[in-house]
């Protein structure tokens, strides 16, 4: 079967020639061949000139997880009735650290969209400077409408199996899509209960239990930030900007609560049923309003429209055909498509930062990248969690606590240094194309330390 490039995207043979190979190989894996699309352009210019990289075989080797583990979950629901689900945890790469990423909690989850996953976090963990792997894993298992027993049931089966596996120096599995601080609780107890061992085995814990302060906030906090600094490049801030977001669970709240710390005003947030357009801006009372919402209630965000007046609700639809100047995807991948985009920049919307991971179609990204508009990645400016995470490894490992400015901080200072390894690598003119800058970057970082650890 001949692999069709995405229309538009220059791409060499070689890069053509490994995409059939890794389609063959993983059938079906659609969001996988997606991802590895991007990383193959990106790089391959970069492969092609380098004989090492060839030799060594770098690139194919990135591509094939190191090691996936599938297992069945088995549990009671709260009628008796047995229930079964799927259990995946995808060892994607550990040149540069134990393997390190989320796990996710949600019917679509599959071989190919965890293998997605664990491709992006694996140069996403390279860029953040921390030394950590790549992973993902999870399960289609739906904690939607399941009552506080079930999930504990559900994620002590699922951790039965997985505490083999991971460990604090092995693999250290963080939340995601579903996976909250509730699950991570569970999760965490049972670990401990498995293993006979209190340890820094999970990323993302509660305060109480080894946790760190504003890792809840990290990955909305940082791509904001990462934003922050992509505006900066044209003399922008956020002051008396309009901005969209997308989705409405722990990135979302945290990118719209620091986007109003710092000026802007944000007019919309979504789920998978629909979106809220607030006109008049969703200030500090309505976000924890939002917050108590979706994480305690447990509800959904039609809600927010009969609670607040002057509030419009869109059934079934996206947030991107309102008028805005920012837009920060943070939900779901491909949540953003041709159309979405059209819009968005035919609108005036002129920067663009995934707090999720690969939210925009191949198609959008075009259009974004053809508008020379300010377009931040996922695996660059969703960054900010997986770097509080290995804070929090640390803070685990040395027996102490950071304060809550200190690692503000640190998430700062990392988001900037992302940004800058992004146009080091990815400036071409006066343009910074950051989907170049943010795969070049993490792929040199791993594929020199795979060249030295020799062909494993
Ligand atoms: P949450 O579960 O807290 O929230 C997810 C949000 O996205 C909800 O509003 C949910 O709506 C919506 N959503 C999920 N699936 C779909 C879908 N198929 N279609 C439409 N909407 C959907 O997850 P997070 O906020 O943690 O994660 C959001 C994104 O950010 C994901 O792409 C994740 O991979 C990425 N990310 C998260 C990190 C983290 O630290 N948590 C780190 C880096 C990236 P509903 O409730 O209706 O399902």
């Amino acid at each position: 079967m001949m692999y069709e490039a995405t229309e538009g995207v220059e791409t060499s043979s070689a890069a053509n020639s490994l995409m059939e190979t890794i389609v063959a190989k993983s059938p079906g894996e659609l969001e996988f061949h997606q991802a590895a699309r991007e990383v193959l352009d990106s790089v391959m210019p970069v492969v092609e000139s380098e004989k090492r990289y060839q030799n060594a075989k770098i690139l194919e080797r990135l591509v094939e997880p190191e090691r996936v583990l599938m297992f069945r979950v088995s549990w009671v629901d709260d009628l008796g009735e047995v229930q079964i689900n799927r259990g995946f945890r995808v060892e994607m790469n550990s040149a540069i650290g134990p393997y390190k990423g989320g796990l996710r909690f949600h019917p679509t989850v599959n071989l190919g969209v965890l293998k997605f996953l664990a491709l992006e976090q694996v140069l996403k963990n390279a860029l953040t400077t921390l030394p950590l792997g790549g992973g993902k894993g999870g399960s289609d298992f739906d904690p939607k409408g399941k009552t506080d027993l079930e999930v504990m049931r559900f994620c002590q089966s699922f951790m039965s199996e997985l505490f083999r596996h991971i460990g604090p120096d092995t693999d250290i599995p963080a939340g995601d899509i579903g996976v909250g601080g509730r699950e991570i609780g569970y999760l965490f107890g049972q670990y401990k209960k498995l293993a006979n061992r209190f340890c820094g085995v999970l990323t993302g814990k509660g305060l109480t239990y080894g946790g760190s302060l504003i890792r809840s906030e990290a990955t909305g906090y940082g791509s904001v930030y990462f934003a922050e600094d992509m505006l900066a490049t044209r003399n922008e801030t956020f002051e008396g900007k309009v901005a969209v977001v997308s989705g409405s669970g722990n990135v979302a709240q945290y990118t719209t609560e620091k986007l109003l710390q710092l000026g802007a005003k944000v007019v919309t947030l979504s789920d998978s049923a629909g979106t809220i357009f607030d006109k008049n801006g969703i200030d500090e009372e309505k976000l924890a309003w939002v917050m108590g919402l979706k994480n305690v209630r447990r509800g959904r965000i039609r809600e927010y429209a009969e609670h607040f007046e002057g509030t419009e609700y869109f059934p079934d639809q996206k947030p991107w055909s309102v008028k805005c100047d920012l837009a920060f995807p943070s939900a779901t991948q491909n949540e953003l498509d041709e159309d979405g985009a059209k819009t968005l920049v035919k609108n005036g919307c002129f920067c663009v930062s995934e707090g999720a991971n690969m939210p925009s179609t191949p198609e959008a990204v075009e259009v974004f990248l053809n508008a020379q508009i300010l377009y931040g990645p996922g695996k660059a400016a969703n960054a900010g969690g997986v770097a509080v995470s290995g804070l929090e490894m640390t803070q685990n490992s040395g027996c102490m606590r950071r304060s809550r400015d200190d690692v503000d901080q640190q998430l700062r200072r990392i988001m900037g240094s992302i940004h800058e390894n992004c146009v080091r690598y990815g400036k071409n003119g006066g343009v910074t194309n950051y989907v170049q800058g943010a795969n070049i970057a993490g792929f040199v970082k791993v594929a020199d330390a795979m060249l030295q650890q020799g062909v494993v």
